[in-house]
């Protein structure tokens, strides 16, 4: 039997985030949870030896916290900001994602509880912009916020009603829009009536890569299922390709899921559709974690031959393919998408 996603035992709570009333909305859907005092979201005692119980805190602690720090930060690939984080962390557990290699040897979810002054803050923020003036790749007209950079909002969406909270905010915010990308297919959003201001970006790789390294996510056909409903639905859709790993016959596997992209949508997803590509960068000390439990993942994230190391700014080596050999890859790739899926429009891809 699988695992639940979710399946909270322990709440640990900055007592001035319990406070709050989100704070006091998610204790009480888990009212079960023994809640423990902690001083600090970041100061969860989690360590190395965590590492055995990689998945197992992901589906049974929450922690909640005070996002202190409010800033929107310039992105200019997949947004153009970054909104302030309403969550951190992730119950799924991609053996690529970059998240636990701010947040070390546990990465459940942290929810942020002090909501209305992030959004009060989105939408100062957004007021201050102004009407975009020049189109981008990013929007030809709208600002566009990203508001899961640090978690997957569909999930957090099982969690609280933060994400709500930010879909109806944009609602109304005309110059701009919320995005996010995810990997979990949460119909619970369908009914929320985004108007088109709210852009998902549903994550999309081969079966056989999603299988090895999308560990805990909904499945690809059940990702591509749902496109045409989030449509539907009035939500923005877009793709993200990505991380598109290289290994024998990565070419073949992403023509066939384009091939079922293309199957699997109407004529509304395609005529708004774009994506972006971006190839796998991984991490040396995220490799020694998930050796300790998931080895097999590294055996295709984990390719010295084909990579090359760059200091990283949050600690270690980060590693990304090499010049040169990664140029031909990306072109290999847009090409393909171009013979495959001539209606999507390819957003930015390296
Ligand atoms: S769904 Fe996103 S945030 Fe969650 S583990 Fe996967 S890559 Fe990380």
């Amino acid at each position: 039997m699988t695992a639940p996603l979710l399946d909270v035992r322990r709440i640990y709570a900055e007592p001035a985030a319990a406070e709050l009333p989100r704070g006091k909305d998610v204790l009480a859907r888990f009212p079960d949870a023994e809640v423990v005092e902690v001083l600090s979201h970041q100061a969860v005692p989690y360590t190395a030896a965590d590492v055995d119980r990689w998945v197992r805190i992901k589906t049974e602690d929450l922690v909640l916290g005070v996002k202190k720090s409010l800033t929107a930060r310039p992105n200019g690939r997949s947004s153009d900001f970054v909104a302030p984080s309403t969550a951190n962390g992730c119950a799924m557990a991609c053996a690529y994602c970059y998240v636990p290699r701010r947040k070390g040897y546990a990465n459940p979810i942290t929810v942020f509880t002090n909501i209305d002054k992030i959004t009060g803050y989105l939408a100062r923020h957004v007021g201050r912009q102004g009407v975009k003036q020049v189109p981008d790749q990013v929007d030809p007209t709208a600002w566009v916020y990203d508001i899961g950079e640090n978690s997957d909002c569909s999930v957090d969406a099982r969690i609280s009603d933060n994400v709500r909270d930010l879909v109806d905010l944009f609602r109304d915010l005309p110059t701009a829009k919320a995005s996010f990308a995810t990997k979990h297919v949460n119909r619970d959003l369908l009914t929320w009536d985004p108007q088109g201001r709210t852009r998902i970006r549903f994550s999309l790789m081969p079966y056989a890569d999603s299988k090895l390294l999308d560990i805990r996510t909904s499945p690809v056909a059940e990702r591509l299922a749902a496109i045409d409903d989030f449509v539907t639905a009035g939500y923005e859709v877009h793709v993200n390709l990505s991380p598109v790993v290289v290994r024998d016959g990565w070419l073949e596997d992403w023509a066939q899921l384009l091939s079922d992209l293309d199957d699997a949508t109407g004529p509304w997803f395609k005529a708004q559709a774009a994506a972006e590509v971006i190839f796998l960068t991984h991490n040396d000390r995220l490799h020694e974690v998930n050796l300790g439990w998931h080895p097999k993942a590294e055996e295709v994230l984990w390719r010295p031959e084909l990579q090359q190391p760059k200091r990283s700014q949050t600690g270690g080596w980060n590693v990304r393919y090499r010049t040169g050999f990664k140029g031909q890859q990306v072109s290999a790739l847009t090409e393909l998408i171009a013979q495959r899926t001539p209606w999507l429009r390819v957003r930015y891809a390296f």
